[in-house]
């Protein structure tokens, strides 16, 4: 048996979308860019994805920008709120100490141009306080961003209510909401956002597509230079199989949103029940506030790396959090962000959930995960120490 749970990681590509993307490469081929016929329904294509993406979040076809993903997405996103920012003397941003990468590199690199970060706290339920940031911002802040739902832990966050408040204050207002789209309802303006970051490979889309939404009138900024597309935005042919292919799988995940989180939460909520008992283990992130497929738990005594592996012999491709951190030995700075201490964060396991999993997979989950922390804390040199409380 082969189980994946590492969907937060990267989803299975659904028919659905790979048969919406075949004819995108092996008949209507053409430069969207190009004047002829088969350019120009290449076009039409592009542009009644488009349109099904607008829809899918409430937003205005021409509010859409078509990126090569999350990252990308972030990295424009970012860009352009601090270049309009710059323009006025302000280069202050707002962000969290839980952000994916994309968000958290980006704002080192404006660091070093000359922007100052704050990074406000996320608390050991992993939810942001409006509070932090309303008393973060000041006159130079140009720019607030706060992910939509944590990508290792799987918390979700009051967007709508920090949005409300950056609007009041006149900051721009950025969410990643990679992990959000298809996941949870996502709408711009019930969320009070000016920008947010969708990634098709999250929601059984392809790898390699995504979206930056931009309101109406906000002018980004280039990442890449080159032709006109996407209004001059972002050059570069566009990947019209990917992006027709993520439009086939946002319009279903969306449409199909409530059931498919039924389905998916009743098995997160049994592994919950079936790995809760371990001893020295604990959940990480409130429950409260989450998404419906993500479960993020630490054992202590054990590392996450050696867990991984032992899981992958019993057919389990879990991860030990971030697909971006695993290689490096550094714990995750999502954990630590929550107060997690260091050698219990060495000990962590991320189970990312789809439509695709079964009730029966979970079951072979919590049979494998207690057999695995068991024989590794037996060969751990520390494991009796920590059990006795001694290992201080
Ligand atoms: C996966 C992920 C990204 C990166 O998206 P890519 O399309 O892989 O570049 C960004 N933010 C979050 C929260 C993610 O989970």
């Amino acid at each position: 048996m082969t189980v994946y749970a590492d969907n937060a990681a990267t989803t299975k590509l659904s028919d659905i979308a790979f048969d919406a993307m075949l004819p995108l490469m092996k008949d209507i081929y053409g430069n969207p860019s190009s004047l002829h016929s088969i350019g120009q329904t290449a076009k039409e294509e592009l542009e009644a994805a488009r349109e099904t993406i607008a829809n899918a979040i409430g937003a205005l076809p021409k509010e859409i920008y078509f990126t090569s993903g999350g990252s990308e997405a972030d990295n424009q996103a970012i860009r352009s709120a601090a270049y309009i920012g710059a323009r006025k003397g302000k280069k202050h941003i707002i962000s969290s100490k839980f952000e994916h990468h994309a968000v958290l590199h980006t704002l080192d690199a404006l660091k070093k141009e000359g922007f100052e970060i704050t990074l406000v706290d996320v608390y050991a339920d992993g939810i942001v306080k409006p509070e932090d940031i309303e008393n973060a911002i000041k006159d130079e802040t140009c720019l607030v961003t706060i992910m939509t739902a944590n990508n290792e832990i799987g918390t979700i966050q009051p967007i709508a209510r920090i949005g409300e408040i950056c609007k009041k204050k006149g900051v721009l207002f950025h969410t990643d909401a990679v992990q959000a789209v298809g996941h949870i309802p996502v709408n711009v303006t019930d969320m009070n956002v000016d920008m947010l970051s969708i990634s098709a490979h999250k929601f059984h889309g392809p790898k390699g597509a995504g979206v930056l939404y931009a309101r109406k009138g906000l002018i980004l900024k280039n990442i890449i230079e080159g032709g006109a597309q996407e209004r001059g935005k972002r050059a570069g042919t566009e990947n019209v199989p990917a992006i027709v292919g993520m439009a086939a799988a946002m319009k279903y995940a969306v449409e199909h949103l409530e059931e498919t989180s039924k389905y998916i939460s009743a098995m997160r909520d049994r592994l919950i029940e079936g790995l809760k008992g371990i001893e020295r283990s604990r959940i990480n992130g409130s429950l409260a506030h989450h998404l419906p497929g993500t479960l993020n738990m630490c054992f202590e005594g054990i590392e996450g790396e050696s867990l991984l592996l032992l899981l992958d012999m019993k057919g389990i491709c879990a991860s030990s959090g971030s697909a971006c951190t695993s290689g490096s030995l550094d714990p995750s700075h999502v954990l630590l962000s929550i107060g997690v201490p260091v050698e219990i964060a060495h000990g962590s396991l991320r189970l990312s959930l789809s439509a695709y999993n079964t009730m029966e997979e979970m079951e072979h989950i919590i049979k494998s995960v207690p057999e695995v922390v068991t024989y590794l804390r037996g060969i751990s040199p520390v494991w009796e120490k920590i059990k006795k409380g001694e290992n201080k």
